[in-house]
């Protein structure tokens, strides 16, 4: 493409290589006379905003743009996927402007969570990473439940000022603000836009409210360490849960292994015989075996009854890495970021995870 195509509708620069990229236009649409790119496009024509990812350094400029202003930052949170999906350091770009949290998704976590109790775990999480919100709120974007409230929230804190709605992708930004353009005026009227950032050639998706001020969408951050880099669409759409999650109940001995489809393990390697709850997608079946086997079984039948990832995929995985924790008298939640976590009681046992080299692994107290 000509270096001086640019989108007339945000000023980007068209690119024709990267669908999922800023400013990709489909070749036959160069032959227009008008020519926009394709987040623009289905913007206005079908009021629909697409997610675009950005690079770590982008995303560092509109950060950095952020404190600068005087404004309301949502930060939107997986609350499947609370930490892969935290965004480590916005409460230093943010300044002094107030932070809203929001835990989204809240429809695939099983029913028995009591709200509340989720709440206070999100607030303590929050402070241990160092941020203070103003509130925060659970929701789900896709059934509505929570938004009408959300939208509450936003103008209760906003007090007049400009929004920013920030998350890393797939957090679930886009299907929350089409669903606030849904309620609020979708008529033919709102005229959405994108500005640019001074000195970047990164756009924000500009939702004029009614008192003159703006709701901004940034674009979504790509988390790195999350599962979903390493998967095909197929394979994420498996593990990604769908619906509420039924947990599923082991009681183990010490020197068995679960295996978590073929992405994950967790070996439990000594101490008291105990129950290991698995919240992950109801379609990922959870392989039990004992702990001198489970080597072998990956190596024979990873891509068949350890799979995904598929046969095709398999040689291609990486390795899977090791990380060991003694698990004190508190019960913990071993997390495999984007996939799931397995819940331990605790009382001295010696764990052993294994995911893939790049994905995030750790322990927390336990989210239930
Ligand atoms: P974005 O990258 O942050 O803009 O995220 P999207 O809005 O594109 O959503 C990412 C994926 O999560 C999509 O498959 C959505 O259908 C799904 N999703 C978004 N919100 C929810 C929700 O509240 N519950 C569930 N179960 N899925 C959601």
């Amino acid at each position: 493409v000509n270096d001086r195509v640019i989108c007339s509708g945000c000023g980007i620069k068209i690119q024709t290589a990267d669908p999922e990229g800023l400013g990709f236009t489909p070749p036959s649409a160069l032959e227009r006379d008008i020519v926009i790119c394709q987040r623009c496009f289905r913007l206005k024509h079908y009021n629909d905003i697409q997610d675009v990812s950005l690079t770590d350094d982008d995303f560092l400029k509109i950060l950095n743009q952020l404190g600068k202003k005087d404004a309301l930052i949502v930060k939107v949170v997986d609350i499947f996927d609370f930490d892969g999906s935290w965004l480590p350091g916005l409460h230093r770009f943010a300044g002094k402007n107030p932070i809203l949290l929001i835990g989204n998704k809240m429809d695939i976590l099983p029913k028995s969570v009591k709200r509340p109790k989720l709440i206070q775990w999100m607030k303590r999480a929050s402070k241990e990473y160092g941020l203070k919100p103003v509130d925060v709120h659970l929701m789900s974007a896709e059934t509505g439940e929570g938004v009408l409230e959300a939208a509450d929230l936003i103008e209760h804190f906003r007090k007049n000022k400009d929004v920013y709605i920030v998350g890393s992708t797939n957090v679930g930004k886009s299907t929350f603000i089409n669903r606030l353009l849904k309620e609020f005026g979708a008529d033919e009227e709102l005229m959405i836009t994108t500005s640019n950032i001074p000195g970047t050639t990164l756009d924000m998706i500009d939702i004029p409210l009614d008192d003159g001020s703006s709701l901004f969408d940034t674009p979504g951050i790509i988390n790195h360490h999350q599962i979903a880099h390493l998967l095909d669409k197929k394979e994420l759409k498996l593990i990604s849960p769908r619906k509420e999650i039924k947990p599923k109940v082991f009681q183990l001995q010490q020197e068995q292994t679960l295996y978590v489809a073929g992405l994950a393990r967790l070996d439990f390697v000594q101490g008291d015989g105990q129950s290991f709850v698995c919240y992950f997608s109801n379609e990922i079946h959870i392989h039990r075996t004992k702990l001198e086997k489970a080597d072998e079984l990956y190596r024979n039948h990873l891509g068949e009854m350890l799979a995904p990832p598929a046969a095709e995929n398999a040689a291609a995985f990486p390795e899977l890495v090791k990380h060991e924790w003694k698990i004190g008298s508190e019960k913990q939640d071993v997390i495999f970021s984007g996939l799931g976590w397995i819940t331990i009681h605790g009382s001295g046992a010696k764990i052993r995870a294994h995911a893939p080299k790049g994905v995030h692994v750790g322990v927390r107290p336990s989210i239930f």
